[in-house]
């Protein structure tokens, strides 16, 4: 019987950001930091003989040079981010991530412990 499987990955990062688009006065539209948890998750086929999707040391991998762009930045300032919403930060990580094995099928981003969004691709 086919099973859906997938492994999730958490990072975190320290960054700032403000929106540009939100309307005058707004709070978010003033310059503030977050950290951010982001979740990673990929789906894909076990391996019927490694027994897995993909090695986590793989994804980590994957995750390290996004995450080097990203901690302790201004997120406006990095292309494609120059209006650093959680829905467009996801797709950002998203649209960054490859792997050999598995793919990436969500992106969670916690920008605060109760305030989360999810992209899928
Ligand atoms: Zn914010």
């Amino acid at each position: 019987m086919a099973r859906r499987t997938e492994i999730r990955r958490d990072f975190r990062f320290e960054a700032a950001h403000r929106l540009p688009m939100v309307p005058a006065g707004h709070k978010c539209g003033r310059m503030h930091g977050h950290s951010f948890l982001v979740t990673v998750v990929v789906g894909g086929e076990v391996d019927p003989v490694l027994g897995w999707i993909v090695d986590f040391a793989e994804i980590d991998e994957a995750i390290r040079p996004l995450r080097e762009r990203l901690d302790h930045h201004t997120l406006n300032d990095i292309p494609g981010l120059e209006n650093p919403t959680s829905e467009l930060l996801a797709a950002w990580i998203m649209d960054h991530l490859a792997l050999s094995r598995g793919r990436v099928t969500a992106v969670e981003v916690h920008e605060t412990c109760c305030a989360t969004c999810v992209v899928y691709a």
